[in-house]
């Protein structure tokens, strides 16, 4: 494997990386929200849990991931789909559940173009502010959800924030979900300075965060990521799905 993965213990947020077993974790309640978690899960089974966490991949091929965050929206969503289409990119869509139930063509409009759908909690939780009953809820109702609408088992986790710890990352092991962060981001309050940053510094294996939900999404925002997919297109790189991107990378 020449992934450059992590296997748990990301950021600020140590995760307890093997995680236990889904009956009987001994998950203790919520920290105040200001401080790091340093929440375990103790397992009682017999299962050993392993969660990996990928924030980009290294493929033989110029391949990158460009990933939307926080929709489906009747705004963004869109836009987003028609600016993939004129340049032939796919993409993942990390998808808050209850935004696919509000609107769930958006989802097989999505899987229908090529793109992916993947599981970004059902009401953009923090994962590390609940307790492991909360987030299996919220990760499994989102993940049935959109299996109905897209005709497939999402296979991936987006962590909202990023963050997770090892009661997220045993949920996400029991759903037999990988991880995914980012490499690279794209804010839609800078979205001119993060393209140019991205152009400079991408490479194969890329995996690029941006949004079409929540407060991030807008016009300029919109304008650069259409010049961002326009530019590495020209420049030779292939934009696939996170699935795709890590098919390539094994
Ligand atoms: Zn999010």
């Amino acid at each position: 494997m020449n992934r450059r993965t992590l296997l748990t213990g990301i950021g600020l947020l140590t995760a307890g990386g093997a995680a236990g077993a889904a009956a009987g974790l001994a998950a203790e309640p919520a920290l105040n929200t200001e401080s790091p978690t340093a929440r375990t899960v103790s397992p009682s089974g017999s299962a050993a849990y392993r969660a990996t966490v990928t924030f980009r991949t290294a493929p033989s091929a110029r391949l990158v991931a460009l990933t939307f965050d926080d929709g489906p929206t009747r705004e963004w969503t869109p836009q987003v789909l028609n600016m993939l289409r004129r340049h032939g990119a796919k993409t993942t869509f990390f998808q808050v559940g209850e935004r696919a139930q509000a609107d769930p063509g958006a989802v097989s409009r999505a899987t229908d173009a090529g793109h992916e759908v993947a599981n970004h909690t059902w009401a953009h939780s923090d994962l590390t502010h609940h307790d492991e009953a909360f987030d299996r809820a919220s990760l499994e109702r989102t993940h049935e959800l959109l299996t109905k609408l897209s005709g497939r088992a999402p296979t991936l986790c987006r962590p909202p924030y990023g963050r997770i710890d090892s009661i997220g990352l045993a949920v996400c092991a029991s759903l037999g979900y990988e991880v995914m962060l980012w490499s690279n981001w794209v804010n839609g309050g800078s979205p001119k300075f993060d393209v140019d940053e991205t152009l400079r510094r991408a490479s194969p294996g890329s995996i690029v965060l941006a949004h079409d939900g929540g407060p991030q999404p807008n016009a300029t925002l919109m304008q650069q990521l259409d010049r961002l997919v326009g530019s590495m297109t020209d420049s030779g790189y292939t934009f696939v799905t996170v699935s795709e991107l890590l098919a390539a990378s094994r």
